[in-house]
């Protein structure tokens, strides 16, 4: 028995038009495989619309929800009632997305008044957006003869209380997609399946993670043992860099899962990071393709693909970070400086994205979002306070507007000099390294740099370093 996930991202499905070219794909496919469940994003910049409603309202603001609220009313009301029959379930849809502005809104309302949001309430708020769009989606293709029914992951995928980046539990949600999307396939339905949002065991809403519906399809199709997971984006696959950074990026045919892997943990939006693990596990193969462009094979991602060898084949940027130093000419004569230092940033609860030391220079240094450093530095200052007031550690400080970009590719660990070329890329657009580090995996080689130079980098090792090796 065949079994396909297919998942629309926002971009995919958030006009009218993006919404007509998502079910002809799912009408094709649905006639291709035996089971085919479709996993939804909200209409794109939804999600983001409803945190700042949220979040300005815990700042006392009770106008701009309330704007929010009829800004989503009036864009999903247009797709709504272009794509549906007034005959038709038009006017029952439309309901439901009421109900859940409505909803929204006394959310909001119940921040304003308390003045605060927790992370909680921030999952609950950012999940309205799948629900509409599930919605809406099932009944355009119900209108066009398929048997769908819309689905809330809040039943299928089961996680921990982690909010904001819940951890799914498998065995749970294994057992929940057995008893409620398994009886659906068997009728003949294409269950539309919201992304992104999920649930704990108690029934509470929690979230994956911002761009994590990639990652909620890429868990069903484990659960049901799927052939193949689809990504449906706005662009042709993974390409070499952003496209919108780099205009001449080219579509990459094949990735393996460790190449992919570091792509998206190292900033290339097109695919969740945490999609990966489930299908590497079961070995389910990947495909990212284009919504607009169906035609396009887009990119193959699976346990052969690493067999393709060119040494770098994409360029990612992370941005808004900062990078934090503890320096000092004692310190590396103080045990467990580095095991001191890295627990006071987990007790922050930051994410560090790199770490490099530089024992002639007697510092380590590692990078992490912005946002986070103020309370990472006053944890580190705090935790070293005797070994500053020895001089030990001499200080510790943080350099913010910094960026990493990180070049990918399974070759990299084959190939001397690939560094130097990196390097030498760089050194002729005079843009200087701040810091280096190799990937564990041996597939990437990132490099901090100045954000002011950041774009400039990307471009230039596209330029020079991947067109030249491809
Ligand atoms: P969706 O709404 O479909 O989930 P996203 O915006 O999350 O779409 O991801 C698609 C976007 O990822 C593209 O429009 C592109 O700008 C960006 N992107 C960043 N790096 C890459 C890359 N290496 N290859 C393709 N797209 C990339
Ligand atoms: N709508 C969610 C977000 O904006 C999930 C996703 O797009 O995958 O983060
Ligand atoms: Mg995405």
């Amino acid at each position: 028995m065949s079994t396909l996930i297919m998942k629309f991202g926002g971009t995919s499905i958030g006009s009218v038009k993006a919404h007509t070219q998502a079910a002809d794909i799912v009408l094709e496919q649905a006639r291709e495989w035996d089971r085919l469940v479709v996993v939804v994003s909200a209409m794109s910049g939804v999600t983001d619309l409803l945190i700042e409603g949220a979040q300005t309202a815990s700042h006392g603001d009770d106008q701009t929800y309330q704007g929010v609220v009829e800004d989503l009313r009036a864009r999903h009301y247009r797709v709504v009632n272009e794509l549906l029959d007034g005959n038709g379930e038009q006017a029952h849809i439309q309901a439901s997305v009421d109900q859940y502005l409505d909803d929204y809104a006394v959310f909001c309302n119940s921040i304003h008044v308390l003045g605060e949001l927790t992370p909680r309430a921030m999952d609950v708020i950012s999940s309205f957006g799948e629900r509409i769009n599930a919605r809406i989606l099932a009944a355009f293709l119900r209108q066009q003869g398929l048997q769908s029914e819309a689905v809330d992951s809040t039943e299928l995928i089961i996680t921990d209380e982690k909010f904001q980046n819940a951890v799914p539990l498998m065995d749970l949600t294994r057992n929940h997609v057995k008893r409620l999307l398994t009886p659906l396939l068997k009728r003949g339905v294409v269950p539309v399946v919201t992304g992104f949002i999920a649930a704990t065991e108690n029934g509470v809403t929690t979230t994956l993670g911002r761009g994590g519906s990639d990652y909620s399809a890429s868990i069903l199709g484990v659960c049901l043992e799927a052939d193949e997971v689809w990504i449906w984006t706005d662009v042709d696959g993974v390409m070499t860099a952003d496209p919108k950074i780099v205009p001449e990026a080219k579509s990459l045919p094949l990735l393996s899962y460790n190449e992919v892997s570091e792509l998206a943990y190292f900033g290339a939006k097109v695919i969740h990071p945490r999609t990966i693990q489930p299908v590497v596990e079961h070995d389910i193969p990947l495909r990212v393709k284009n919504t607009t462009n169906p035609a396009h094979p887009g990119t193959l991602i699976d346990q052969n693909s690493e067999k393709v060898k060119s040494t770098i084949k994409a360029v990612t940027l992370i941005e808004g970070l900062s990078m934090v130093n503890v320096e000092g000419r004692g310190m590396m004569g103080v045990p467990g400086i580095a095991a001191r230092t890295f627990a006071a940033v987990a007790s922050q609860g930051a994410s560090l994205l790199m770490i490099t030391q530089a024992s002639s220079e007697q510092s380590i240094s590692f990078l992490l979002p912005m946002e986070t450093v103020e309370s990472v530095l006053h944890a580190l200052w705090e935790e070293m306070a005797l070994e500053l007031a020895r001089k030990d550690i001499e200080k510790i400080w943080a350099r913010d507007d910094v960026v990493i970009v990180t070049a990918v590719g399974a070759g990299i660990r084959e190939t001397p000099g690939v560094g130097a070329r990196i390097f030498g890329a760089l050194a002729e657009a005079e843009i200087n390294v701040i810091a280096i580090a190799q990937g564990s995996s041996e597939c990437s080689i990132s490099l901090t740099i100045a954000a002011k130079d950041a774009n400039r980098a990307v471009r230039q090792i596209h330029e020079d370093v991947i067109l030249e090796s491809g």
